[in-house]
């Protein structure tokens, strides 16, 4: 039988990409979903009006993340944690404003009690925690919506990292001026959208949010729509974050 390649009945790969193949959805102006806050506008506003399918390397690292998600839950129920009770890992939400409606399953949080103290623990995974020094703004102005509509006032951002598990976690209080520029933000993508005016390209525009463009699907339409030579330095806050 020397030399001749064995015939493997089972593509692994496959089955899992067909478990987590999903038609995306088209979406609808006015209708916004809590997880979007924190991305670069432009990227949201394109997937509203020009929408792509997710690549499935991107889906399997969204999968990654609900995984550990879950596994965190689990912790957070384990009786060899006692003094933790986890309450919720599901949250609808909805928020209904005046002429648009913030809407969606929260799938990155918990509602953990600690003696007599609620908390709410959004849960990122990461590749590496070596640069983590503080959760990013992205992450925070998340929270903060959370905590505005949910009305608990005392959180954390949790980072995991995937291949070794170690947390670092970040204590955040509700700060109603950072809740009130998150919602804002919602209006600022439902004019943009509603005019059909592109937003400046942000992620571009911030250091803090510049790992946003790595995988973003419409990497080529925005350097096409607005060439680096257009853009101010690096840094500049063009939409106050
Ligand atoms: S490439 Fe970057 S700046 Fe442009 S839409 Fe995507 S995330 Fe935003």
């Amino acid at each position: 039988m020397g030399g001749e390649e064995k015939h493997i009945a089972v593509d692994f790969n496959r089955l899992i990409e067909n478990h987590l193949f999903r038609e995306n959805r088209p979406k609808t102006i006015g209708r916004y979903y809590p997880s979007e806050i924190g991305s670069c506008l432009r990227k949201v506003w394109y997937s509203y009006l020009q929408p792509r399918p997710t690549e499935m390397d991107l889906i399997k690292v969204f999968e990654v993340g609900n995984i550990l998600h879950d596994f965190i839950a689990e912790v957070m129920r384990s009786e060899k944690n006692p003094h933790i009770q986890l309450i919720s890992s599901e949250y609808p939400f909805k928020l209904e404003l005046q002429d648009f409606i913030i809407s969606g399953r929260i799938d990155d949080l918990l509602l953990v009690k600690e003696s007599n103290k609620t908390f709410l623990v959004e849960v990122k995974s990461t590749a590496s925690l070596a640069y983590t020094d503080s959760p990013k703004m992205s992450h925070m102005m998340q929270l903060q919506l959370y905590m505005h509509v949910l009305k608990y006032h005392d959180g954390f951002v949790l980072y995991v990292e995937k291949n070794t598990l170690k947390c670092k976690a970040f204590e955040v209080a509700y700060d109603e001026r950072i809740a009130a520029e998150a919602l804002n933000r919602f209006t600022k993508l439902n004019r943009f959208l509603k005019d059909k005016v592109m937003p400046p390209p942000e992620s571009r525009l911030k250091t803090e949010m510049s790992w946003m463009c790595r995988n973003c699907e419409w990497r080529a339409d925005c350097w096409a729509a607005t060439p680096d030579s257009a853009l101010p330095p690096l840094k500049e806050k063009i939409n106050g974050f």
